[in-house]
């Protein structure tokens, strides 16, 4: 049995987030989640680090908080965001006036603004549809989730943290009342661990009413399922918004080589059963060639969706639902940490670690904010730049990873799964979305042991079964072509989905 004095369920931005504050102050803690390092919304996030602009207008408070800390997080998690600006277009047929109120609501929360002729901002974003009107420039900037979290993680590490990933929370212990630990399930093994803990913190985003169900608690939540698309080619070095209410398909972030375009809003009722729609995808592509014309002749790679844990409003429309946060006592031990963004998870990690403080009785200023993450030059692995000084042994050609990088991740963490291998190195990000190098990836983990062929012949398959997923709803055009080859890959020459092949 483990003891500690914090148990954190949920690895996202938010749980991690308090691991770091947790152990900066001082304060032993375990963090236990179901998958890897931001498996909920934070890795099926934009990766937008909002500068507020968007909810100036809707909801200045959580407008406020986004300014502040999007300078606090250009400042600790350098080597996570890409100071890339964004532009706010407005197109023929968007409101003047509605600018004008976004311009005001802007400098009343402290967001600096500059309004760009058109030519200058298609001088800035050569891609931009020549017709807009006008554009705003604001801070917006991109922002790396995945990095974000293992970075929080690794901070947390080097003081005495414990994590205890692929492990799912299946019971809190309770005792005369209390919540004094939890039971966690190996999704590999299968085999219980348990965990003791002197306070219990629900940081499972759009879980957050399931796990506080656990602990005999409920949270008012709504859900609110969102989902992007991403092109092959960065078609624009800075963020593009549309100046209008907030609306689908709005927003388009660059990341690394590519492009990142949502999101849709949907209510669902379970986190764990959500899928991307056709409509949505078409939703999607219609509006974001408004802002950027090409966008619609641009090959997509995939599709992913990933659920918003609000806050319950009594508003029907989940995009005016504040992007606030709120921290539940449940007065057993056990504290619900709910709603927010990735961009303010800082922010929420500090108030909800002067909560337990307090519990405890113990003082200890929140350094969080100053401290700069721990480890990020070990995980600036990207920009492509750096790859092309190592080209032997290649496994990954779209994103350049090679043999020795996998052997270190596996090494590192010990992983048996593929996912934690992309996530920490960009393997099969690119467009053939690890058709080639799965199997080869998998091909090593087998060679250094850490996998029986039975073992990888299954985690191949669920693997090959959730990528799929992702690329059917942007099946179309040269990613179709490219689909078809790896189909003949696993099913042709390596015999899967055949009656006789594993
Ligand atoms: C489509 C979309 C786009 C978004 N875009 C942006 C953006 O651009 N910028 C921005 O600032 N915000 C954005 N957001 C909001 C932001 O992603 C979330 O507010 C934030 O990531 C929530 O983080 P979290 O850690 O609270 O929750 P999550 O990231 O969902 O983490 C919860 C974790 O708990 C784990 N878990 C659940 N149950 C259990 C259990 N029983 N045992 C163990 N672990 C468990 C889950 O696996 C999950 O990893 C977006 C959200 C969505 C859905």
């Amino acid at each position: 049995m483990i003891k500690t004095d914090v148990i954190i369920i949920g690895g996202g931005a938010t749980g991690c987030g308090i691991a770091r504050d947790l152990a900066l102050r001082g304060i032993p803690h375990y963090l236990i989640e179901k998958g890897d390092f931001a498996a909920g919304a934070t890795g099926a996030c934009h990766g937008l680090l909002h500068s507020g602009s968007r909810y100036a207008v809707t909801d200045p408070e959580a407008a406020k908080e986004c300014i502040e800390e999007n300078f606090i997080l250009r400042n600790i998690a350098e080597k996570c965001v890409e100071k890339t600006g964004g532009l706010f277009v407005r197109l023929p047929g968007d409101s003047k006036r509605f600018m004008d109120r976004f311009l005001k609501s802007c400098e009343d929360v402290g967001i600096s603004t500059e309004v760009l002729s058109p030519s200058r901002a298609l001088d800035l974003v050569p891609a931009l549809n020549p017709m807009i009107e006008e554009a705003v420039k604001v801070p917006d900037c991109s922002i790396d989730p995945f990095r974000l979290c293992m970075l929080n993680a690794i901070s947390s590490r080097h003081r005495g943290g414990g994590f205890l990933l692929h492990h799912e929370v299946i019971e809190i212990i309770q005792e005369k009342g209390r919540c004094i630990g939890v039971k966690a399930k190996d999704k590999f093994t299968s085999q219980i661990k348990e965990l003791r803990g002197k306070i219990i913190i629900n940081a499972t985003g759009a879980w957050g009413n399931l796990v506080a169900g656990l602990g005999g608690a409920s949270v008012p939540m709504s859900l609110s399922k969102g989902s992007l698309v991403i092109t092959n080619h960065r078609l624009t070095n800075m963020v593009i918004n549309r100046l209008r209410p907030p609306s689908d398909g709005d927003i388009i972030v660059p990341n690394e080589a590519v492009c990142l375009c949502g999101t849709t809003s949907i209510t669902v009722m379970n986190p764990d059963d959500i899928k991307v729609e056709p409509l949505e995808i078409d939703t999607l592509t219609t509006e974001a060639e408004q802002m950027i014309p090409r966008f619609s002749t641009t090959r997509m790679i995939r599709a992913y969706c990933g659920v918003r844990p609000l806050l319950k409003s009594a508003s029907e429309d989940t995009r005016a639902i504040s992007r606030g946060f709120r921290i539940i006592d449940h007065k057993n031990g056990l504290f619900s940490i709910l709603g927010g963004k990735l961009t303010t998870y800082r922010l929420m990690a500090e108030k909800m670690v002067d909560v337990i403080m307090d519990q405890f009785g113990k003082k200890a200023a929140c350094l969080t904010a100053e401290l700069p993450l721990d480890g990020q030059e070990e995980l600036s692995g990207y920009p492509l730049s750096k790859r092309l000084k190592n080209l032997d042994d290649i496994v990954c050609e779209c994103e350049l990873v090679t043999k020795s990088d996998v052997k270190n991740v596996i090494n590192r963490t010990g992983t048996k799964y593929i996912e934690d291998i992309q996530h920490r190195t960009r393997l099969g990000m690119g467009p053939c979305q690890g058709g080639f190098c799965t199997y080869r990836a998998l091909g090593i983990m087998q060679e250094m042991g850490r996998v029986s062929p039975e073992d990888s012949m299954r985690i191949l398959k669920t693997f090959l079964e959730k990528r799929f997923r992702g690329i059917r709803p942007a099946l179309w055009g040269d990613q179709l072509k490219e689909e078809q080859l790896v189909e003949y890959i696993y099913m042709g020459i390596l015999n899967m989905g055949s009656e006789t092949g594993k």
